[in-house]
């Protein structure tokens, strides 16, 4: 069984990125700078930002947080994303998700400038995506499609299962392992909480994309010998021997997936570092002016 190494991966593909900066640089050129808007103070949007800052450090470029009060208005934050849209300084930025219940998200995402719209949520990039035209790719998704391109995972004319339909993984991922690419494809099946007879779905499966948010739901019984595992789901599960008192799970039951699978990402440490790293791939490409 091959562990799809999210961390390692990361880890190699920033060293890269570094390399490319120091590239742009040295032609006296200023670093790539992403922006990162933050409202209120919940912790794992905290933590999340935290890492994105941190990751910028780490391959050399700029980057600024602009992080608000959750009692700041709609209008002020529009304001401030049109700032950011017109400053020729900032390369990409980001607003990190959820946003207090007062501020119309959708509203704040459509008035980002698509070629700063690193985060890829803005309808224009979600379409141009789509389309399989140039864009940015939102971050998780792209950082799936890294994983089966470093891994040399095959897709082509597999059968692809895809369990959660979300604008931010499911539905992109779908439509990614649909598209006509090197980590493209495959033979899609999108499934959703209404989907009857998922276990049937999931047996037919050579490659299984589970983002559903449900801890440990995907039983080995669901999945056939041999079949490659991508687990997104992160979610916090309480645990008294843990030193902050929860434990990270993904979606799969690693311990009875992990014995029929060829390949899995493990949760910690594969598919989350990816995605921080894939907005720093987002970023690089908007300073490269490489989206049009
Ligand atoms: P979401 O918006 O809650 O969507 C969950 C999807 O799963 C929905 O489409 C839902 O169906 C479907 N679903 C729920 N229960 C199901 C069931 N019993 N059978 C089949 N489908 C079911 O979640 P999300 O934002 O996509 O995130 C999914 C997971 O990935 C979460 O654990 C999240 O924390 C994690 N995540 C991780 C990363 C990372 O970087 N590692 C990034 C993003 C998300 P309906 O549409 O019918 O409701």
């Amino acid at each position: 069984m091959l562990l799809l190494d999210g961390k390692k991966l990361a880890d190699e593909l920033k060293a890269e990125i570094k390399t490319e900066v120091d590239a742009i640089t040295q032609t006296g050129k200023r670093a790539p700078h992403l922006a990162a808007i933050l409202v209120g103070n919940d912790g794992g949007s905290l933590t999340y930002v935290g890492h994105k800052v941190k990751a910028c450090e780490q391959v050399g470029f700029k980057s600024t947080l602009l992080h608000f009060d959750d009692t700041v208005t709609e209008e002020f934050l529009l304001s401030e994303v049109k700032k950011l849209n017109e400053d020729a300084g900032v390369d990409g930025f980001i607003v990190q998700l959820p946003l207090p219940k007062h501020i119309n998200a959708d509203k704040i995402i459509m008035t980002i400038d698509p070629l700063k719209d690193v985060d890829g949520f803005h309808p224009v990039n979600v379409g141009k995506v789509a389309l399989g035209m140039s864009a940015y790719i939102s971050a998780t998704p792209l950082g799936i499609t890294k994983i089966l391109e470093r891994y040399n995972i095959a897709t082509e004319g597999k059968h692809c299962v895809v369990i959660g339909r979300s604008n931010i993984v499911g539905r992109p991922m779908s439509i990614l392992m649909s598209g006509q690419s090197k980590t493209g494809n495959a033979t899609v099946t999108v499934c959703h909480s209404k989907t009857k007879n998922l276990k049937e779905i999931t047996l037919q499966a050579d490659i299984i994309i589970a983002a559903l948010g449900k801890p440990e739901f995907l039983t080995g019984d669901m999945v056939k010998e041999g079949a490659v595992i991508i687990d997104v789901g992160t979610t916090r599960v309480a645990d008294a021997t843990a030193k902050n008192g929860w434990r990270l799970k993904g979606d799969a039951k690693y311990d009875e997936v992990s014995k029929k699978c060829s390949a899995i990402t493990p949760v910690p440490g594969g598919v989350g570092p990816m995605t921080v790293v894939s907005l720093l791939l987002n970023t690089l490409k908007a300073a490269k002016n490489e989206v049009l």
